[in-house]
């Protein structure tokens, strides 16, 4: 049971599970797939070994491309080494409220040890590479990725190279630089980084996380599905708010929700299936609004950098998903998306990166067009922290900077009407 082999989204030709992504036959991407047919004959069991397993995304190992069996603590030194998932899924009325909804709960993916979703993808993926035998990992980055990278080298010991766009958040960068490694600020865009790391890797014997090694990687994000389907009691919400980049972590999602609708594991159908960009980089809303199956290749300007990807790989799989779950896939302005951290911020307690305010922003827009029936469960899938993108919310609100004196505080904030 496990992981059998990589198949081909688009021939279905099958491969070993080696470092590999592109389908020699028809140069179309490779995807994981799995012998698991026979977990369906105990649900009950595996229901049980789910939650009698670790506290963070190996609990759900049977549904991940590694082929060693844990060791003797019950897991793999490269699975402990930075363990991320297990995120709080939180119950967010004050926010549903606003929105005129009834029930919406925030999946805080901030609360890994990088703070953002990459903790997921760059775990399965280096194990992997660990276990295929490489000795350097690396990356093309948005932000987040170069920190996860970065930290999961040093946690097993490996050498990392870590490619950026030079104009990158700083917060990003020193968040990123502090662990160690070999830090590579490209000029140019995420697309040009890539570029370069596509050739590198054809070059270096080295695991590229979300090049040679993507599909591993993209795996990493069914664990959001599954921990959110786990948290809600083994039920699936009605719908999903998720941010797109390249369109890996929107369609892998649905992946997870999918796997284990088949097992028999939850019951119900897909929820409907709602992808988040921005405005400055939205190739795939832009596609799903002229109702194309392809996206057009744009140059990003926008202030939500970490989806800034001008040409997403997996954008015609985003499309498909939004028409076969009946979802959209909308584009949010900069101001709505400084709006958006504001309010997740005010009305949860919850500080997120400008991924986050654009979900949050897009979440407000559909709920204002109505596209929300109030008596849906909606989960709004956060992806960063907001301290990784405090550009973003530089102006947005006003203090009272006073001497420290009773009378001051009297005249200047409270007779100014408190909250300034
Ligand atoms: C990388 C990233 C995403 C989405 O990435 P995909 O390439 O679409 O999988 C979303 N939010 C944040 C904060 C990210 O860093
Ligand atoms: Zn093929």
């Amino acid at each position: 049971m496990g992981a059998s082999n990589l198949k081909c989204r688009e021939c279905a030709a099958e491969y070993a599970l080696e470092a590999r992504y592109v389908c020699e036959r028809c140069f179309g991407p490779l995807e994981v797939a799995y012998e698991n047919a026979r977990l369906a004959d105990d649900i009950p069991g595996l229901r049980r070994r789910i939650q009698g397993g670790p506290q963070n995304i190996w609990r759900y190992a049977d549904f991940l491309p590694l082929t060693a069996q844990p060791g003797p603590s019950g897991r793999t030194s490269s699975r402990a080494a930075l363990p991320a998932g297990c995120t709080p899924l939180i119950r967010a009325d004050r926010l549903a409220e606003r929105l005129g909804l009834r029930e919406v709960w925030v999946k805080n993916d901030a609360a890994n040890p990088t703070h953002s979703f990459k903790d997921r993808v760059v775990s399965v993926a280096s194990a992997r590479a660990r276990e295929l035998g490489y000795e350097v990992l690396a990356c093309a980055s948005t932000g987040n990725l170069a920190n996860s990278v970065a930290a999961h080298g040093a946690a097993l010991g490996m050498e990392t190279y870590v490619f950026i766009p030079s104009d990158l958040e700083e917060q990003k960068i020193l968040a990123t630089g502090v662990y160690g490694t070999n830090l590579v600020k490209v000029r140019g865009n995420y697309d040009d980084v890539n570029r370069l790391c596509t050739e590198l890797s054809g070059e270096r014997d080295w695991a590229f996380v979300n090049v040679n090694m993507r599909p591993y990687y993209a795996e990493g994000s069914k664990t959001l599905a599954y921990e959110i389907a786990e948290q809600l009691g083994w039920e699936l919400p009605d719908r999903c708010v998720v941010p797109i980049a390249s369109g890996s972590l929107y369609t892998k999602i649905a992946k997870g929700f999918e796997e284990w609708l088949g097992l028999g594991l939850v019951e119900g159908e897909l929820p409907v299936m709602n992808g988040a960009q921005a405005q400055g980089c939205s190739p795939v809303a832009t596609a799903w609004e002229a109702g194309h199956d392809v996206c057009r290749p744009v140059k990003p300007d926008t202030i939500a950098k970490s989806l800034a990807i001008g040409n997403p790989a997996d954008g015609p799989y985003a499309l498909e998903l939004a028409r076969r779950s009946d979802g959209a896939i909308d584009a949010v302005s900069d101001d709505e998306i400084r709006a958006g951290i504001r309010l997740l911020a005010e009305t949860t307690g919850v500080f997120t990166e400008t991924a986050g305010g654009t979900t949050t922003a897009t979440l407000a827009k559909l709920a204002a067009r109505g596209d929300i029936d109030p008596s849906e469960r909606v989960v709004l899938v956060i992806t960063g922290e907001g301290l990784k993108t405090l550009d973003a919310v530089r102006g947005t609100f006003e203090s009272h900077e006073i001497g420290a004196s009773f009378d001051e505080f009297v005249e200047q904030v409270e007779g100014a009407g408190a909250r300034a």
